[in-house]
């Protein structure tokens, strides 16, 4: 990868206002300003965006970013315009005046950055509206989204495909945090970069917490833990709908600042629930995994899985939603043995044999993490081909090593064998 050119450190400085790169990004930012495509694995808060921001400043042309959410999309849009940056959105949830100064602004070459859905991106006034504007790159984030295996396929990301094949000579990234060796293969294949530009930045959250304990009276726990953690902005994920009204019901009636949220609530609920949750101190969001993608809250203290969820991939990326900004957090499974037969049946039902395979790998290594007795960091990490510090000392594990009558079932089977 070469060296970011002046330009872009000037764009860091100047613009930005940050006084060198983070080691990554400065390889990327390299890499994207020669032409190169980059496929960036790199964790939660490692600052992704910049990646692709200060070439998008420094490239000649505009930069398309495709994005998921359109809250997303607002959020950065809102950010960079903050920074003076020439900055537009084109989706559902802009007014057509809104679009029609954006489509303007674009033919004239008056923006740098210019966030699209993927399904605005495949329409053919869409497509040409391309045909006459002169692209920077291709930005693609949360590019888990196209794999198919992942836990967040959005099936709108595989039309991403055609469109970057439309634009030859236009270097493309894909960005995600959450990837193992199977989502990373899919990636690279789905969006045509060549996998020998790939950077994988470590996965390793230091100031995250792991622990797991047994279930034994759920809402007891929960209570015990938010008492622990006074006024922490909290997440609860819940393996039902059903579980996430009765927990949430339950709080609220204890005095706790409570929110449901999961698919069966209507639109607006959802999203006047997570704006709340996202505004207000120490508000506890009780979901199903329905809840995440797009959440960008900095002070997530607490994240607490009531049940394990379905791989190790989903329990990564839903605990890295604590602790954003880099100060400590919490992240606590209460396990039961009834999940492992629920998962397994849920196995049992995938029908292609090479996409079982890899969920079955996928829950074997969530069940390493569960069952550890050492550092819980090394099974998790592993999943991702990466490898924790000796002796984390932010897991329950390394800060206390485990009594065999706190241990589950299987693992006190497993080491009194
Ligand atoms: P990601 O998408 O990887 O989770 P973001 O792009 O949202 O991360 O960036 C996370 C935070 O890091 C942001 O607040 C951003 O301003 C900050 N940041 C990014 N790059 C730098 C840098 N080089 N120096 C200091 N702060 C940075
Ligand atoms: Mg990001």
């Amino acid at each position: 990868f070469p060296p970011p050119p002046p330009a872009a450190r000037d764009c860091l400085t100047r613009i930005f206002g940050f006084a060198d790169f983070r080691p990554s990004q400065g390889a990327i930012v390299g890499a994207l300003c020669a032409g190169q495509d980059v496929a960036a694995i790199m964790p939660t808060g490692a600052g992704k965006s910049l990646c692709y921001q200060i070439p998008a400043l420094v490239r000649p042309g505009t930069a398309l970013v495709i994005s998921p959410l359109i809250a997303l999309m607002q959020d950065q849009v809102r950010a960079l315009t903050g920074f003076g940056v020439r900055a537009a959105s084109l989706t559902s949830a802009d007014p057509a005046d809104a679009q029609a100064r954006t489509r303007a602004a674009l033919e004239r070459g008056a923006l740098d950055l210019l966030y699209v859905s993927p399904e605005r991106l495949a329409t053919p006034a869409f497509q040409s509206l391309l045909a006459t504007t002169r692209i920077a790159l291709v930005a693609v984030d949360e590019a888990h989204c196209v794999s198919e295996w992942g836990h967040d396929f959005r099936p709108e990301y595989r039309l991403i495909r055609g469109v970057l094949d439309s634009l030859p000579n236009v270097p493309r990234i894909a960005l995600t945090a959450t990837a193992d060796a199977n989502t990373r293969a899919d990636i690279c294949a789905n969006l045509g970069i060549d996998p020998a530009n790939m950077l994988v930045a470590g996965f390793d959250r230091p100031n995250i917490t792991y622990r797991v304990e047994p279930r034994r009276n759920p809402r007891a726990q929960i209570t015990a833990l938010l008492q622990k953690h006074p006024q922490a902005s909290a997440i609860i994920y819940c393996r039902s709908r059903a579980q996430v009204d009765q927990i949430a019901d339950a709080l609220a009636a204890a005095g706790f600042p409570a929110l449901p949220y999961h698919a069966g609530l209507d639109a607006p609920t959802r999203s006047a629930n997570q704006a709340r949750w996202a505004a207000e101190p120490g508000q506890i969001m009780v979901a199903t995994v329905a809840f995440g993608m797009g959440v960008d809250k900095p002070d997530v203290r607490l994240v607490i899985h009531l049940g394990l969820p379905k791989s190790i991939e989903g329990y990564y990326q839903e605990t890295g939603r604590a602790g954003r900004d880099g100060d400590p957090a919490t992240a606590v499974t209460l396990h039961g043995s009834s999940d492992i037969s629920r998962n397994r049946q849920w196995l049992d039902e995938i029908e292609d044999p090479a996409r079982r395979a890899i969920e079955a790998e996928r829950l074997a290594a969530l069940l390493r993490f569960v069952e550890a007795t050492g550092c819980r960091r090394v099974p998790l990490l592993a999943h991702f081909g990466d490898s924790p510090a000796p002796s984390c000392r932010a897991c329950d594990n390394c800060l206390s090593p485990p009594r065999l009558s706190d241990l589950t079932e299987p693992a006190r089977k497993l080491l009194s064998a």
